[in-house]
């Protein structure tokens, strides 16, 4: 087997989003019932994909507002990036927009994989404030890739991980043919 592939990648969104339970389901598939206001943590998992070994960081973040300043530790070293907000709160998904013109700012255009996550899918239609097709139209602006997801679902919340792996890979490919 080839060597393995290290990752790094980062999960940005306001508060409350899911941001620790879509890490958590990832790393130990299961939902966490108790809610930790996460502070900062990495998580770390190995797992393979197609014909590769990868070893996945996921620095899982407290939360941002439109006022936080991201860290130079969220920018450099890192190769990709799951913005998440929740279908059920607007308000996540205008920081989600916020936080990818900040992104921009920092990192510059290129060389940006993206994963947009909305998530808590779960929740009754009437709780939705996200249609589908704003995120989608949302990370179209931004070429990037787009799920919706329920942190309770771990097949779902798993396949962020490897889509956010995946974009890595087309960014990197499509970065070194120019
Ligand atoms: P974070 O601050 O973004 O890391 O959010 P957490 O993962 O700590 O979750 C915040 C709250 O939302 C907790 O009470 C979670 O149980 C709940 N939650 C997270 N994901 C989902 C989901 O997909 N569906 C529902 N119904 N609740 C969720």
């Amino acid at each position: 087997m080839p060597p393995v592939k290290h990752r790094k990648v980062v999960m940005l969104g306001y508060p409350s989003v899911g941001k620790s339970s879509l890490a958590l389901q990832f790393v130990k598939g299961d939902f966490p019932k108790e809610y930790e206001p996460t502070i900062e943590n990495t998580w770390s998992k190995t797992f393979v994909l197609g014909n590769d070994e990868f070893e996945l960081d996921v620095v899982d973040t407290a939360g941002q507002d439109e006022y936080s300043l991201l860290p130079q530790a969220f920018i450099f070293g890192i190769h990709g990036y799951i913005v998440v907000y929740s279908v059920a709160c607007a308000r996540s998904f205008h920081i989600a927009s916020v936080l990818y013109r900040v992104l921009v700012d920092k990192r510059g255009k290129c060389l940006m994989p993206i994963v947009l996550v909305g998530n808590k899918t779960d929740l009754p239609e009437h709780n939705r404030e996200v249609k589908s097709e704003e995120g989608k139209k949302l990370a179209d602006s931004w070429g990037a890739a787009f799920m919706e997801v329920s942190a309770k679902d771990p097949e779902k919340s798993k396949q962020i991980f490897t889509k956010i792996i995946e974009e890595i890979d087309r960014v990197e490919r499509s970065f070194s043919d120019e």
